[in-house]
């Protein structure tokens, strides 16, 4: 088996994600969050949140709708961006307007397709293997009401920046904040993918998280720096392998026109080095744009130079979705466990780990053993440790169990726990136990998985 295989079982194997509508044959390239997925995902979400909502003063949250006007996908460019003839490398995913290539556009205004065919790739340079062109929009469209006439049709968000936007002001009206400043929001978005694929690296639904960064137009460099240094900062912490992780400056031939600087952070995953997450200045192109679509003014009035402008944007744009993925091929590790056989275990930042501690009783069939367990195992969920209670198979299995979904401590209740109100603490990477009193676990647990 492949690490990648490994991988996909194991997620499976343990309830981290299974394939969606599974029982149905699958929904190709769809994946859904089980029990242990969903406590990963959350904790991810959660830390991204704290880190950079609650912790900072100059970051405010926000929830926008999924289905938003149509006119916004108009004023940002989505609306005709996504609808000219598309055709995608199958190697690097790259795609291209099949317009812009010679010849494919016939006298009659027709389609040459056999051009498509032998086209190389100017991107990675695989010859004929494009996607046959497509003229679709990448947004997933949708009726609103019940009569499925252009007059009601609309979207699904192809991202969750656009929503920020189109709030700027009502931000700005309500809460008053002083330049620089950002606005944050975690949400699904929705891409009718053409070549989805690579587990859970491109799907057609998948969660963003993402900042606009509000700022003046002269400081951008700064507040550019700034951000790449809290995604370098950001990918240790949630366990990401540094050395895997590469960032690179997008050539101003292929940024788009109204950046002055994208840098695409890379991550070399198994099928090759992909992009995890984007960093973007996009100048004022969002605002000015909404509001020309608008005819609202969307201008900020800067106290400090007593002008009104329209602020420019930093926007650090990352994928839940590929963070799980680059932390599962990060934390995946192997070694030798305390009876000389394999192990697998997910070396997950206590912080993202579905539980930080898992509680066994050392015998499954011993009532005195199950009540002690229980009781600290409670002790633990009241004190809001994530902890989860396990008492299926033997020892052994049960500390495999919890190295392969990454619980960073298993603590063992015994006979002698019973006497001397102490249990015995396993260690995840190290396997190293030791004796702690019941009564200073908590802070032990706490201090150990920070
Ligand atoms: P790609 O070139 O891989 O399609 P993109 O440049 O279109 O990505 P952005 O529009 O910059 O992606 O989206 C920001 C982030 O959202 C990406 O860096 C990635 O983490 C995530 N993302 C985008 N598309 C998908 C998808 N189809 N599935 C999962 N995550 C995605």
């Amino acid at each position: 088996m492949t690490l990648f295989d490994e991988i996909v079982s194991l997620t499976k194997r343990r309830g981290f994600i299974f394939q969606n509508s599974d029982i149905y044959g699958g929904l190709a390239n769809g994946w859904d969050w089980g029990p242990l997925g969903v406590l990963l995902k959350n904790n991810i979400k959660q830390l991204w949140w704290r880190e950079f909502v609650t912790k900072r003063e100059d970051v405010v949250g926000l929830d926008s709708s999924i289905i938003l006007h149509p006119q916004v996908w108009e004023a940002s460019g989505h609306t005709k961006e996504f609808s000219d003839p598309l055709i995608e490398c199958r190697t690097c995913h790259k795609r291209f307007r099949a317009d812009d290539i010679e010849g494919f556009i016939g006298d009659e205004g027709t389609w040459n397709e056999d051009v498509v065919k032998t086209f190389q790739c100017p991107s990675c340079g695989t010859k004929g293997n494009m996607t046959s062109p497509a003229s679709f929009n990448l947004m997933f469209k949708t009726f609103l009401g019940a009569s499925e006439e252009s007059a009601n049709e609309a979207f699904l968000r192809p991202e969750t920046a656009q929503g920020i936007f189109i709030h700027f002001k009502n931000i700005v009206d309500t809460l008053a904040p002083k330049l620089p400043f950002g606005i944050a929001q975690i949400g699904k978005a929705f891409r009718n993918e053409i070549t989805p694929g690579n587990f859970i690296f491109r799907t057609r639904e998948f969660e963003q998280m993402e900042i606009e960064y509000f700022i003046r137009p002269e400081e951008w460099e700064m507040h550019f720096n700034h951000w790449e240094e809290e995604l370098k900062r950001w990918i240790e912490l949630v366990g990401i392998d540094m050395g895997k992780v590469h960032f690179v400056e997008v050539p101003e031939t292929e940024r788009a026109h109204y950046s002055k600087k994208t840098i695409d952070v890379e991550f070399d995953f198994p099928f090759g080095r992909k992009e995890l997450y984007g960093l973007a200045y996009r100048g004022d192109f969002d605002l000015s744009n909404h509001e020309k679509g608008s005819k609202k003014s969307l201008g900020y009035y800067d106290e400090a130079s007593k002008e009104t402008f329209l602020p420019h944007v930093i926007e650090p744009s990352l994928g839940v979705e590929r963070t799980i993925l680059a932390l599962l091929f990060s934390a995946y590790k192997k070694d030798v466990d305390e009876k000389g056989e394999e192990r697998v275990y997910l070396d997950l930042p206590p912080a993202v780990a579905p539980y930080r501690v898992a509680v066994f009783p050392l015998l499954s069939n011993k009532p005195e053993l199950i009540e002690k367990a229980k009781e600290v195992y409670v002790m633990l969920q009241n004190k809001n440790i994530p902890a989860i209670f396990d008492k299926g198979g033997n020892i052994g299995k049960r500390y495999r169990r919890q190295d392969e979904i990454g619980t960073p401590l298993c603590v063992t209740i015994d006979f002698e726990s019973l006497e001397d109100s102490a249990v015995t603490v396993r260690e995840r990477n190290t396997m190293k136990q030791e004796r702690i009193a019941i009564q200073d676990l908590d802070s032990y647990i706490r201090t150990t998985t920070q």
